[in-house]
């Protein structure tokens, strides 16, 4: 076995091991945490099953170009801590629950009909970036401009997918930190990282994107021409 392929093997397992021994953690603690904990873990698992084979597909392909500076490191961070080890760590520990709330059973409902469609949406953008795809601000060897499948109408259907994803966080979660904290990390990603994004796929590929630009909504499809 080459050695990237020992590292990968080795990265899905403990991915797997570490996801195992979450999901016994918040089984264990169902009786405080209620069913929103168990869609939560559900709906990041899916997630991250989605998202695994790009990543491998990125580690295959060069960069051309990078971003990826202090302020993009800062931000993914918080992304990371709000979006899984925040939650994560209050459901197993409890450690915010002094930030508890009572809420409706239909609130789980109500994060069931954005965790579907924002998993669909995340599957969909990922499929159609293929190898463009990275998890930073990256121009890749070989980069093409995508605009077609979802990206026809969106140009930013992942970052949709996203918040639909966090706010379903907020709705499994009934919790002040730990189920909002998702959404304001990944608010202020989104208001920081598009205007630099959009400006380096301009530079890429200059009226191309102006063009792209014209047909295009940002997260909602723009309807009409
Ligand atoms: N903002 C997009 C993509 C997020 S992934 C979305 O929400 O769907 C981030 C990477 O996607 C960036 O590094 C950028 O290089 C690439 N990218 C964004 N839009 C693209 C497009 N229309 N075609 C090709 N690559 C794109």
């Amino acid at each position: 076995m080459s050695e990237p392929r020992t590292r990968n093997y080795a990265a899905n397992v403990v991915g797997i091991l570490f996801a195992t021994a979450l999901l016994a953690a918040i089984i264990w603690r169902l009786p405080i945490n209620g069913w929103g904990s168990i869609l939560w873990f559900l709906t990041m698992a899916v997630t991250g099953i989605i998202r695994r084979p790009h990543e491998q597909l990125a580690k295959g392909v060069a960069t051309q170009q990078s971003r990826q500076d202090l302020v993009e490191n800062l931000l993914l961070f918080g992304v990371v801590l709000g979006s899984a080890l925040l939650p994560a760590l209050h459901l197993v520990t409890g450690v915010f629950s002094f930030a508890d709330y009572e809420a409706p059973t239909l609130l789980l409902l109500c994060g069931v009909l954005c965790a579907v469609p924002g998993l669909w949406l995340f599957w969909r953008s990922h499929a159609d970036l293929g190898h463009n795809w990275s998890f930073t601000l990256e121009i890749r060897e070989d980069h093409g401009l995508i605009t077609r499948g979802i990206y026809t109408r969106i140009r930013h259907p992942m970052y949709a997918a996203i918040f639909l994803l966090y706010g379903a966080q907020a709705l499994f979660i009934h919790n002040w930190i730990a189920g909002l904290s998702g959404l304001v990390a990944f608010g202020l990603m989104y208001v920081i990282r598009v205007p630099i994004e959009e400006a380096m796929m301009r530079e890429q590929f200059g009226e191309a994107y102006d063009e792209y630009c014209t047909q295009t909504g940002r997260m909602l499809p723009r309807l009409g021409s």
